[in-house]
Parts: structure tokens; C-alpha cells; sequence
């Protein structure tokens, strides 16, 4: 019995940081399977779309994370089709401390999205609704937002990297800090080398991890 006490005691003499939640990143690749996202035909003819940039810049990223000692999980890994309320279910089941979605831009720039509600009834009951569940993690959401965007423009200045804040479907239903990056149209990117791919997965693994050590998630 005293041995049980000292131990309970132990626990509550424990510095709050042992108790910090380890960082776990969902890395959601978008589209996949019939739902191809952006085409591009390059000169060689060669079409290449966005669901297969996502997911090979998810899988980079993903290895970035592991370099940095931080894990991570794709929703998915694999060339097939997931619905948002699938995408959701998975980070539900398997909850992030931060949930990254990759797309394409149909522009020469970075879009970083965080969500945003309408206003609405806002009674006790709207907490929940599953449409509702990012809501609490807005203010983290644009924290890391802006890490990101910091570390964009500094890494692939003059490219423009913008913030845009607008209801998305997917990340409502995300019950953790959230954002949604696009990178540039493969105009203007070459995405099959491997160099950008690195490029862009350390920029992003590092923002990660600046926004983790901040306490963030
Ligand atoms: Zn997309």
C-alpha cells in the first residue's frame, strides 16, 4: 500500500513536461484512386496528377518526420480512394497532435489553409457535431499556419505563399490543430526530382518541428 503511495505520489511530483503529449503527425495525402485532383502534361507529354504528387510528398515528409525523431502516419499509402468522413474517421481513430493535408495548387504559389466557421447557432450543443470538431483547435491551427508560411517564403522566396481561411469540409471534422498546404502547379515545380521533393519535405518537417518545441499540439 505504501509502495502504491509513493508511486501515485511520484506521479503528481513529476514536471509537467514529462506529461507532454508526444507529437504525432497525420499526414493526409489528398485525393487518390478516380479522384485524380489536378492533370498536368509536361513536354515530354507526360501526365502527371495530383493525387501522386501528394502521396510521393507524403511518404517524403513522413521520412523527414522520422529523421526528426517525430512520428507520423499517412491516412493514406496507397493509390486509392478515400471520402472525407473516411479521412476523418481514420484521424479519429488514431488521433494527430497536428493534421497536415497536401494538395496542388492550380497556381505558381504555396495556398496555406486553415478552416473557418460561419457563424451560426452556437449553443452548447454545437460542440458536437462533427462539423464543428476543428473548432477548438482554430487558434493552434493558425499558429502553425504561420509557422509554415514563415518557413515557405523563406526557403522558396520569390514564390508567393498565401493564407487562406475559408469553411473546408475536411479539416472542420479534424479534432486537432489542422492545415491544408497546396504547392505550386508542376508548371512551375518539377516534381519528379527528387531534390524539390527533399526541399519541400525538410521545409515543412522543420516547421513541425518548430511549431512541437513551441508547445504546439
Ligand atoms: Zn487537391
Amino acid at each position: 500500500m505504501l509502495k502504491l503511495f509513493s508511486a501515485v505520489l511520484a506521479l503528481f511530483l513529476m514536471p509537467a513536461a514529462a506529461f507532454a503529449q508526444q507529437p504525432l503527425v497525420a499526414i493526409d495525402a489528398g485525393h487518390g484512386g478516380f479522384e485524380q485532383g489536378i492533370a498536368y502534361t509536361d513536354s515530354a507529354n507526360r501526365t502527371v496528377y495530383e493525387k501522386d504528387i501528394a502521396l510521393s510528398l507524403a511518404k517524403a515528409l513522413s521520412e523527414a518526420l522520422e529523421q526528426k525523431g517525430i512520428d507520423s502516419y499517412l491516412l493514406r499509402d496507397s493509390d486509392v480512394f478515400l471520402g472525407i468522413s473516411d479521412r476523418a474517421a481514420i484521424a479519429e481513430k488514431r488521433p494527430p497532435t497536428l493534421f497536415v493535408s497536401l494538395h496542388l495548387s492550380s497556381k505558381n504559389n504555396f495556398n496555406v489553409y486553415t478552416t473557418w466557421f460561419p457563424e451560426q447557432g452556437g449553443g452548447p450543443e454545437d460542440q458536437y457535431l462533427y462539423s464543428n470538431r476543428q473548432k477548438p483547435y482554430l487558434a493552434e491551427s493558425r499558429k502553425f499556419a504561420a509557422i509554415l508560411e514563415g518557413s515557405l517564403k523563406q526557403a522558396f522566396s520569390p514564390v508567393e505563399v498565401v493564407h487562406i481561411e475559408m469553411p473546408l469540409p475536411l479539416l472542420n471534422e479534424i479534432a486537432a490543430p489542422a492545415v491544408m498546404v497546396e504547392t505550386p502547379y508542376p508548371a512551375s515545380f518539377n516534381y519528379s526530382g527528387q531534390r524539390l521533393k527533399d526541399l519541400l519535405s525538410s521545409v515543412i518537417a522543420n516547421s513541425i518541428d518548430e511549431y512541437s518545441r513551441a508547445g504546439g499540439g
